[in-house]
């Protein structure tokens, strides 16, 4: 018989402390459920993490109370949220707050209810017309209620008949009718109906493919995770839709997860549609659900209501029951990897989730990840193929441009090729993609004669200037100030703007097509939601010509009318201090030129760059994805690089430059000392980007073979030194972000 159980609290920086299972409680507490226990004289929440039989705790007390009967957290998530902790190093606490939401764990944000209201009996017209003479409001109250025919909302009737909600209230006094509170749900995606979709055919290749996922859903024993490299528009969503399908028939749950950016509304309705006709609900996780629609989904998961769940990183952490099957699409993408603690990758997490629940794991892409690869080619995953597009077209052909000979020509922005390119296009009504993954108008101001640069005062990057607002920004911290006129150093008039960003790309543009109806698309025209959904459909619909924007619009957008994508500048994320940036161009390029020619028309992509001959750029342009894979592998391999090592990254900043640099030598000087083998500490130096948001930052960079003990250690390490107050250490365990 358990009698004691560890309880992780909510608050005191996640410490976690014994208590004793009152007897009544025994069979109503287990791992995960919510309880209020007593600390020194007040009463505090927290998770239970561990139940056992004894306890070396002295002065133990009891659990004060059970909060919910249902825990909220499967001992399988409370699995997944262990291993965050100890993978990523980082406390139990702050993983347990992100497999719970906090709106689930807090009390005040519960269902929400309203008021309706429903004839209590029948009323006869000699009834109404009494009631008429004295009350002439509630007759029509009651009149509007026998229309409806059962229960209408107290806010709506009063609205409906023009009466004060106390008219409807008084009625209720009288016997006449009942007001009761009713639950309803706060679904994002209420309002929308859905045609049901019908299940596609699959060819021959899908069908392949499928038989292999079925395998691993029916399956008797753990299967493999499955990475599913195949091209875009091969069919993969369609075989996702089908292998969830399979899973529900079985009575089973999925998740799926997709980047944040592809959660659109499409995305949603095509599963959403595709389930509706078997009746099965959709829940939808993702950032911008307010509390109370979040908190519902959550509550519809939990309760098995919805068994498919679609969303972003976190969804990783879904309380679905009888899980058959995660899916990740674009399993490569940067963005599910969390960069605030903890800092997990949602695709990593996803396989892990699949080995504790010994169920399916699909991870999809065009441009699988290095790692996954990796894995697939040595055997830890199973690697099938999707190799045609569905709808038989050829990849699209790639022209590379060489701007070393175009940069004295007329434009550096338009080269002639691409400028010919656009015209024909136009010429031929069908419609264009230009490329840019920066924002903004110029992105370095620079004094032509004193050589000053125009820096963010926070941070150790240039301020990008954007000529709508006439302002320089900070892409980093948001730093915002007027546009100058003059050299801020030499009060030169002659300051120059260099560099280009979208806003620019989009001013070429219209010069060079003066009838062309051209629209940017990034962060800075698309701040509200309604204005990215509208510009797509005006896009869609043939309402605009020529879409220039950021990688908004490099993600999974169907457009049957776009022949031409243009990038206009290739080499944009070649060149920097990080050993995945060949890796992230080559899918950047692939995925960006997926968008071209998905109609009856063949598509064309023109690329841009100053280093037409670097290999991310050559392999993708012959879509060469193992070509890609191989060359780039055994660099990685030579090097010591990620797949064949784990790259930890801890980052120590401070606003006091010298405090920040001593600590940073402090910690390496302890790290060394109990250094593992097969662990390797590289020098610490000040990090390539040197300030953000006022902190001087310093890096340390670990390379280990296997992430569990280095990571204890580091925490080891970390909890034992005491940093002055204004210094900060963040550990990133797979670090992505290496700037
Ligand atoms: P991917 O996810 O690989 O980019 P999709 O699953 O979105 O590809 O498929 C691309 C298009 O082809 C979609 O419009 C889809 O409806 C269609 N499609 C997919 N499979 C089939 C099929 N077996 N028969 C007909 N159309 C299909
Ligand atoms: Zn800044």
């Amino acid at each position: 018989m358990p009698k004691f159980v560890r309880v992780l609290l909510d608050e005191s920086g996640g410490r976690s402390f014994d208590y004793e299972i009152p007897a009544a409680a025994t069979d109503a507490v287990v791992v995960g459920s919510r309880v209020r226990v007593p600390v020194r004289t007040r009463a505090v929440l927290g998770t239970v993490i561990a139940v056992s039989e004894t306890t070396d705790a002295d002065g133990i007390r009891e659990i004060l109370e059970v909060v919910s009967g249902e825990p909220p957290m499967s001992p399988q998530l409370i699995r997944l949220a262990e291993w965050v902790a100890n993978y990523y190093c980082c406390p139990l606490e702050a993983a347990l707050r992100t497999a719970l939401p906090g709106v689930i764990r807090k009390a005040e944000v519960g269902h929400k209810t309203r008021l309706a209201a429903r004839l209590a009996r029948e009323i006869s017209a000699e009834e109404i017309e009494t009631i008429r003479r004295r009350a002439p409001n509630q007759a029509e109250v009651i009149i509007a209620l026998q229309a409806t025919q059962g229960a209408m909302l107290v806010s709506e009737l009063a609205e409906k008949c023009s009466v004060a909600p106390q008219t409807v209230k008084a009625l209720a006094k009288k016997g006449i009718l009942t007001i009761e509170s009713e639950t309803v749900a706060r679904d994002p995606h209420g309002s929308e109906t859905f045609v049901p979709n019908a299940k596609l055919e699959l060819n021959a290749e899908q069908a392949v493919v499928f038989a292999k996922v079925c395998e691993a859903v029916d399956g008797a024993s753990p299967p493999k995770p499955i990475l599913l490299h195949g091209v875009t528009g091969s069919g993969k969503t369609e075989i996702y839709l089908q292998a969830i399908e399979r899973v529900l028939e079985r009575g089973g749950g999925a998740i799926l997860l997709v980047p944040e950016i592809s959660l659109t509304p499409q995305t949603v309705e095509r599963f959403k549609s595709r389930f509706a006709a078997t009746h099965h609900e959709v829940a939808v996780l993702h950032s911008h659900l307010s509390e109370g629609e979040r908190h519902d989904e959550w509550h519809r998961i939990r309760s098995g209501a919805a068994r498919v769940v679609i969303g972003a990183r976190s969804a990783v952490f879904a309380p679905v029951e009888k899980l058959g099957i995660v899916i990740v699409d674009e399993e490569h993408e940067n963005t599910y990897k969390q960069e605030e603690t903890p800092r997990y990758h949602g695709r990593d997490l996803a396989v892990l989730r699949g080995h504790i629940e010994k169920c399916a794991v699909l991870l999809g892409s065009a441009t699988p990840s290095l790692e996954s690869y990796h894995n697939a080619v040595t055997g830890k995953y199973e690697l099938l193929r999707l190799t045609l597009r569905v709808d038989d077209q050829k990849m699209p052909f790639i022209r590379i441009v060489d701007m070393r000979m175009e940069a004295k020509k007329s434009s550096p922005i338009l080269s002639d090729p691409l400028t010919a390119a656009i015209t024909a296009r136009l010429e031929k009504k069908e419609q264009v993609i230009l490329f840019l993954n920066r924002r903004g108008f110029s992105t370095t101001l620079l004094c032509g004669k004193c050589g000053y640069v125009h820096e963010c005062p926070n941070c150790s990057i240039s301020l990008t200037f954007h000529r709508a607002a006439n302002r320089v920004v900070c892409h980093m911290c948001g730093h915002l100030a007027v546009a100058p006129t003059k050299c801020p150093g030499c009060k030169d008039p002659g300051i120059k703007y260099t560099g280009t960003g979208t806003e620019k790309v989009e001013d070429t543009v219209c010069r060079f097509f003066p009838k062309a109806i051209v629209k940017r698309m990034d962060a800075d025209v698309m701040q509200r939601r309604e204005a990215y959904r509208e510009t797509l459909n005006a896009f869609r619909t043939g309402k605009i010509d020529i879409l220039v924007g950021t990688q908004m619009i490099a993600k999974g957008l169907h457009f049957p009318n776009v022949t031409l994508v243009g990038i206009v500048n290739a080499d944009m994320g070649l060149h920097l201090p990080d050993f995945r940036a060949s890796e992230r161009t080559f899918q950047l390029l692939t995925q960006v030129a997926g968008r071209a020619g998905r109609g009856d028309v063949e598509g064309e992509v023109v690329v841009q760059s100053y280093t037409p001959f670097h290999p991310a750029i050559q392999f993708a342009r012959h879509h060469d994805f193992e070509g890609f894979y191989e060359q780039e592998i055994e660099w990685r391999q030579k090097m010591g690089q990620p797949p064949f090592t784990h790259f930890i990254l801890i980052t120590v900043r401070s606003p006091h430059q010298e405090r920040g640099r001593f600590s940073t030598e402090t910690l390496h000087r302890r790290l060394k000392e109990v250094l593992l083998a097969n662990v390797t500490l590289g020098e610490f130096a000040p990090a390539p980007l040197e300030k953000s948001h006022g902190n001087f930052r310093f890096h340390i960079a670990i390379r280990a073979q296997g992430i569990l003990k280095v990571s204890r250690m580091i925490r080891d390490v970390l909890d034992r030194l005491t940093m002055p107050e204004d210094v900060f250490a963040v550990v990133d365990v797979d670090a992505m972000q290496l700037m």
